[in-house]
């Protein structure tokens, strides 16, 4: 769940972000139903996703957060997710990355996929906080579920 700074926070999967239906329970249009886009979601009352329906007819729109926990729409971005132990992974566009090694000049990632799929995506991030992402993955992104609680789930 995220707070846009004014009305209703946004539920934010994979990528692309969700408003709160005003009349239905629990359920999430994606924010481009103006647009046409039919995607949408219904959580259960733990928050977590019960259902996915449809498909998005657009590329997911890239927030950041900011220092103060707003998100901001940038056009590239990246965030982290928590892990029970170890180092955070590195979310892009709905794709994770693990922690590969860090230098005094940047932090590099490797795809979490690398190990079960040898995909050869990886980026890297500078020292002033610039991703880098240096080339295609090879295969769809893992769903990952933002919580409103702050955690993530992997679904698929
Ligand atoms: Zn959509
Ligand atoms: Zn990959």
């Amino acid at each position: 769940m995220i707070s846009t700074g004014r009305g209703l926070p946004l539920l934010m999967l994979n990528g692309y972000t969700f408003s709160k239906n005003s009349r239905g329970h629990q359920l999430y249009y994606c924010s481009k139903l103006i647009k046409g886009c039919k995607a949408r979601v219904k959580l259960d009352l733990q928050g977590w996703v019960e259902r996915l329906r449809g498909e998005h007819n657009h590329p997911p729109p890239q927030y950041v957060q900011t220092a103060d926990g707003l998100y901001m729409k940038i056009n590239k971005t990246y965030s982290f997710i928590p892990t029970a132990r170890g180092k955070p992974l590195l979310m892009v566009a709905g794709y994770t990355f693990s922690f590969k090694r860090e230098t005094p000049d940047h932090t590099f990632y490797v795809c979490s996929r690398y190990k079960s799929t040898s995909c050869p995506c990886s980026c890297k991030i500078d020292a002033a906080g610039n991703l880098v992402q240096l080339r295609e993955h090879t295969h769809y992104p893992p769903k990952y579920v933002a919580t409103q609680y702050g955690s993530y789930k992997q679904i698929a």
